[in-house]
């Protein structure tokens, strides 16, 4: 194929990718944007193998396809509750691909000589180091996601001198390894491996179970690095643009992330910080003398009927219940009433980016009726009844007027905005950021006591 045309379909492809990425920001345009992703990814294959660098079609053939038959075989198979951990070894695949081509550009660097050969060596140090750290890392963080190793934060003593220190050594084997003779560079490179793997393993060893999420989302960005350093070695353009896509896509997902959590990027990174995901920590039952009031499913369905608006705020209590089918049932029950019922999403409601979303479009609900906080924050104060539906810290006063909240700063759904808010959930026991929550004990909040689905079922019986 002559060299023009491939440099068109690499064009058309890294187009076909940012079309992706618009497409993926909004639920109503996420599947078009996989659709774009997927064949932009196509096209690049194809471009790809007829460059003209392929030397067996046959071997390459074959190892497509049982890499795309297993590909195809997880996707189907894989729970949607399943799908960070299956995006996090996903990253390890791209790590190790780094690492290989690594390896290999340096064993067969071709015609390069002076400067062009002493750039081409940094790109093999850079790629080889992102893509060990990406490699480990991301196992580790599929393993604690799968919970087969805890995930609870590992936090040895001087371990931030420890990470420097690694970090140091691979910088002083990189100059080695440049400066060195072919004999001592394999070795070099093999160590600078050894020692960035270590990293990745230690760094994300000590980052909490719940942090999870942002440390995927991390990951995903160094995959793009690593990609992009691949790139550079195999003086693939197409490679250098994907990889610096994803690189700064995965980069900016983590920066949303942190900041609707009120955590600084360094933090979540530095690690030791939350318990291991699952632990509940019970508060008081009071709070400034005040005792929370509780409500029962009849009451609540009284409220619901005699309501003109409702807000329903879902959280990460309403995944544990897997209640997003019976409010939906609730949802058009009170739409034949004509009551007006909108959702409000916090950015970081669960423990997912979009994991809400994703929840409710599971259920068939509307798009039309669902809102991000920015939209339906000033809301609150027109609605007759907020249903908080197993969702804790998203609504927590404290991170708006409690300046000795760990979470104070962290934008929240102001709910209690409204005439009476009601929180589902089973105790009083806190949620991921494992703070207090003064909302359950102002006058117009009661408390549903119990698993939300079990008591939403109620409320829909008496509803009917
Ligand atoms: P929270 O973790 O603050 O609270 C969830 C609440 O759900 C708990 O207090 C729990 O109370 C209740 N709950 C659990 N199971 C059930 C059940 N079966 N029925 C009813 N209630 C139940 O969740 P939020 O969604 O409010 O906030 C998300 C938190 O997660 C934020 O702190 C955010 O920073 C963090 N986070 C979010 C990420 C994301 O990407 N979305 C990533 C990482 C962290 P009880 O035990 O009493 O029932």
């Amino acid at each position: 194929m002559p060299e023009g045309l491939i440099n068109v379909a690499y064009i058309v492809a890294a187009v076909l990718f940012i079309l992706s990425l618009r497409g993926l920001s909004k639920q109503e345009t996420a599947r078009k944007g996989n659709i774009y992703g997927a064949a932009g990814m196509l096209l690049a294959v194809i471009a790809t193998i007829l460059g003209g660098h392929v030397d067996s079609l046959g071997t390459l053939m074959l190892v497509m396809l049982v890499g795309g038959g297993i590909g195809l075989i997880v996707a189907r198979r894989v729970a949607m509750s399943a799908m960070p951990e299956l995006v996090a070894i996903l990253h390890s695949f791209v790590g190790a691909a780094a690492v290989l081509v690594g390896i290999v550009s340096h064993m067969e660097p071709g015609n390069l000589a002076g400067t062009e050969l002493l750039i081409h060596e940094i790109e093999i140090v850079l790629g080889v180091f992102i893509g060990a750290y990406t490699f480990t890392g991301s196992v580790i963080a599929f393993l604690k996601l799968r919970g087969s190793i805890g995930g609870k934060p590992l936090t040895l003593p001087l371990r931030h001198k420890l990470n420097l220190l690694l970090v140091l050594s691979s910088v002083l084997f990189g100059v080695w390894f440049v400066n060195g003779n072919p004999e001592e560079q394999i070795l070099y490179l093999m160590i600078i491996i050894a020692i960035s793997g270590l990293l990745g393993i230690h760094m994300i060893m000590a980052i909490g179970g719940a942090d999870m999420p942002v440390v995927v989302s991390m990951l995903n960005s160094y995959s793009g690095w690593a990609a992009a350093a691949a790139g550079f070695m195999l003086s693939n353009d197409l490679l250098i643009i994907t990889g610096a896509l994803v690189g700064s896509s995965g980069a900016i997902l983590s920066y949303i992330m942190c900041s609707g959590m009120n955590r600084s990027f360094i933090s979540v990174i530095a690690g030791g910080f939350g318990v291991a995901e699952g632990t509940a920590v019970v508060v008081s039952q009071e709070f400034d003398g005040k005792e929370a009031q509780s409500i029962t499913a009849e009451e609540t369905a009284d409220l619901l009927r005699g309501a003109k608006q409702v807000i329903v705020v879902p959280g990460y209590g309403m995944a544990v219940a897997q209640a997003q089918h019976i409010v939906h049932e609730i949802t058009k029950n009170l739409h034949n009433r004509n009551v007006s019922v909108k959702f409000a999403i916090h950015p970081v409601a669960g423990r997912l980016p979009g994991h809400m979303n994703v929840l409710l479009a599971e259920a068939n609900l509307p798009y039309d009726i669902v809102f991000e906080m920015d939209e339906i924050n000033s809301e609150f104060k027109a609605a007759d009844v907020v249903l908080v539906i197993g969702a804790n810290d998203i609504v927590n006063p404290g991170a708006l007027d409690d300046e000795s909240s760990p979470i104070f700063g962290m934008p929240v759904l102001e709910v209690w905005d409204a005439k009476t808010v009601i929180v589902l959930k089973r105790s009083m026991a806190t949620g991921y950021s494992g703070v207090g929550n003064s909302l359950y004990f102002r006058d117009n909040t009661r408390m549903l006591f119990g698993d939300a689905k079990d008591s939403l079922n109620k409320v829909s019986a008496l509803l009917n």
